[in-house]
């Protein structure tokens, strides 16, 4: 499958990546490490005009102490050894160009932010994490099995609302896309009360990424065309937390999630402080699950306390059959994920 022809830019800065995107919006697609967005062009899913590659902007890459601006910091980003030392109080500033190999292999994610450095772990084969980027998985397309096909495949079957048609062949009748987001970092970046950066025409601009998402399939996020992420803050107050992250999927080795749980603990003294819990490729958004604190905190964990919170994400998850698998399936798997995992981080 051939790419469709495009004008390549390559801006060596923010500032001026935020003037070719204000200068070209709507016809231009940010491109960071292209491991989905390059598949899905030869798919015809995209086929923008001008396709902006923001590798150049070294600003955007490395882990750093949100303390500490990022000129400061050693070849633009801080030893592992120095984040030991030296991240306190601020929390952590994460670049959007950052590798999601970085992020798996970074020794103070993986004491500090474990959620997080599992999570990245598990994205599709490491050729992929090479590329990919923590941006690029935040800001990843929704996906359906009637959507993620050859331009031929959807013709065939009449296209639907999310490309090019007006209906859906997983929810006939209605007129709402349920493609289901499916990237494996954001669930544990929302355990973690992760912010995001965008920068555009007006500034920058700082949100909750629980935010970010809006629910919906065919528009699942809240960045305008001529908007970059640039930007991801975990806080210093998730630090030490507990994690861990379970994943349903086909193939081990590299596929994308049909079923995934986040998991993030705090303890005290042999008792749950605070807790949380969060699913993805289950919705149109990555969700946390409500009332899991309130079910956990100040209890000690045991089969039963986890199997109440593995209930309550159950219910959360509303899986639709955009994938191979069934919804029965990947919503039990979601409470048996949940139920493992919450024990796992209790008793690691
Ligand atoms: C075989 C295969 C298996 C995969 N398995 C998984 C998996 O298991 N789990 C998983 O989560 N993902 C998986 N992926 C998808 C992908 O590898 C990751 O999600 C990766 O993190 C995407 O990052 P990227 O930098 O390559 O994004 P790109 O492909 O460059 O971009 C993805 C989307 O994000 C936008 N974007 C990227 N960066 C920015 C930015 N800074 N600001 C604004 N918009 C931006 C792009 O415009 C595009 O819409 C898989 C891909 C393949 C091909
Ligand atoms: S959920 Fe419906 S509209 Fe959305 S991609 Fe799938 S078939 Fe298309």
């Amino acid at each position: 499958m051939s790419l469709p022809e495009f004008k390549l830019l390559r801006p060596r800065s923010v500032a001026e990546a935020v003037d070719l995107l204000a200068q070209y919006a709507p016809d231009i697609q940010v491109i960071a490490g292209g491991t989905d967005l390059i598949p899905s062009m030869r798919q015809k899913l995209f086929a923008p005009r001008y396709v902006i590659d923001i590798r150049g902007i070294r600003e955007l890459r490395g882990v750093r102490s949100a303390a500490i601006p990022a000129a400061r910091a050693e070849g633009g980003r801080l030893r592992d050894s120095r984040q030991d030392a030296g991240v306190t109080g601020e929390g952590v500033e994460i670049g959007a160009l950052t590798s999601l190999t970085e992020i798996e292999h970074s020794t103070f994610l993986r004491s500090q932010y474990p959620v997080l450095a599992e999570a990245a772990a598990t994205v599709a084969s490491p050729i992929l994490r090479n590329m990919g980027t923590l941006g690029g998985n935040i800001c990843l397309d929704t996906r359906c099995l009637w959507y993620n096909q050859s331009l031929t495949w959807r013709k065939g079957c009449g296209f639907c609302i999310k490309k090019d048609g007006n209906i859906c062949h997983v929810a006939p009748g209605g007129d709402t896309c349920w493609a289901a987001f499916s990237g494996d970092t954001p669930p544990a970046l929302l355990c973690l009360g992760a912010e995001i950066e965008i920068a555009g025409p007006s500034g920058t601009r700082r949100l909750p990424l629980r935010d970010f998402y809006t629910g919906i399939g065919d528009s699942y996020r809240k960045l305008e065309k001529n908007e970059l992420l640039t930007r991801i803050f975990l806080p210093q107050s998730s630090a030490g937390w507990h994690g861990v992250y379970r994943k349903l999927r086909i193939r081990g080795s590299i596929d994308y999630p049909l079923a995934g749980v986040a998991v993030a603990i705090r303890r005290n003294n042999g008792h749950v402080e605070d807790a949380r819990v969060a699913l993805t490729a289950v919705n149109a958004a990555p969700v946390l699950v409500k009332g899991v604190r309130e079910a956990l905190a100040g209890r000690a964990m045991d089969e039963a306390v986890a199997e109440h919170a593995a209930e309550l994400a159950a219910r959360t998850a509303k899986p639709l059959t955009t994938s191979a698998l069934t919804p029965e399936y990947r919503r039990e798997m979601i409470r048996v994920f949940t139920r493992r995992a919450l024990l796992q981080a209790f008793n690691s």
